[in-house]
């Protein structure tokens, strides 16, 4: 047998990466991925065909989301792991929030508008390849495909982060709801790259506090997200609050972004993983 490569946490085309699922999961195990999360924003629909593919290609997948949450001015994503993805809770709640995406894409096709940038709405759902999700990056990917901008990074920069043209401030679930949502579908509640919140040290420890209270049970630890000192930091922080540990590339595309899929470190040995009581991997 080869040797165990966890990933959990990634994108196809159903939410904002590149790759249909089956494709996604073919480069994980191209890759030597031996067990995937394939964790979407906010929609499961894509894991029927990624589970089929994985059966093809001999890897074990694991159904995920990743939940878009708003906690005081934060923007924060939970990551559900070994979810039921017809829990009615569950497909309520990602529903509100997908209606929520394709309200706010409206106003900044408004505000775009006001910047200079015509028909945007029309062209960022042109790059939405599931028309029931739609999101910053499909804006991004719209805006460079017109010549705007050069890449998506530069997008991001320029028109859609906080004090921007495009950008529009946004009430995304509550944590409680999502954390509740995920427990009632049988899934484990991960806090997605938390350092790439913009938070000092004792907002974090309040955010890691309630959400253990809430019954969250992880955080990611090794993530593209994070750099090599992050990985010991919330390896600790994840120790002291009785959390365990997940790891994923959080990959969207080829070429864009930080991490290909399955090729991140081992989590620091200290670090009680989250797969460590699962069956059958
Ligand atoms: P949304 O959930 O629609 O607000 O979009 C968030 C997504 O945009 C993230 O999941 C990333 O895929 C992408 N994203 C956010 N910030 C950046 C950035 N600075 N550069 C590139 N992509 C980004
Ligand atoms: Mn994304
Ligand atoms: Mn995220
Ligand atoms: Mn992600």
């Amino acid at each position: 047998m080869s040797e165990a490569n966890y990933d959990l946490h990634c994108h196809s085309n159903i939410s904002d990466g590149r790759l249909p699922p089956a494709e996604l999961v073919a480069r994980a195990a191209g890759q030597g991925v031996t067990v995937l999360a394939l964790t979407d924003h906010d929609d499961v629909s894509g894991l029927v065909l990624a589970r089929v593919a994985a059966a093809e290609h001999g890897i074990r997948l694991v159904n995920g989301v990743e939940i878009s949450v708003s906690w005081g001015v934060h923007t924060l994503h939970i990551v559900g792991l070994q979810v039921d993805p017809l829990h009615p809770a569950l497909v309520a709640g990602l529903e509100g929030i997908r209606a929520g995406r394709r309200e706010r894409a409206a106003k900044m096709a408004e505000q775009l508008e006001k910047a200079g940038i015509k028909n945007s709405l029309e062209g960022a759902y042109q790059h939405a390849d599931n028309k029931n999700l739609i999101g910053r990056m499909h804006f991004a990917r719209f805006l460079v495909a017109q010549g705007i901008v050069k890449d998506v990074r530069t997008v991001f920069k320029k028109y859609l982060v906080k004090g921007k043209p495009g950008y529009v401030g946004h009430q995304w679930a509550n944590l409680a709801d999502a954390v509740a949502w995920i427990n009632a579908s049988g899934g484990q509640a991960v806090l997605a790259h938390p350092g790439r919140y913009d938070m000092g040290s004792t907002k974090m420890h309040e955010l890691l506090a309630e959400f253990k209270a809430l019954g969250g049970v992880g955080i990611e630890v090794v993530t593209g997200s994070h750099t090599p000192e992050q990985y010991p930091h919330f390896a600790n922080l994840a120790a002291k609050f009785g959390l365990l540990s997940s790891r994923g590339s959080d990959f969207h595309a080829p070429g864009e972004g930080y991490r290909d899929i399955g090729r991140l470190p081992a989590l620091p040995s200290s670090c009680t993983p989250i797969w460590h009581d699962w069956a059958d991997c």
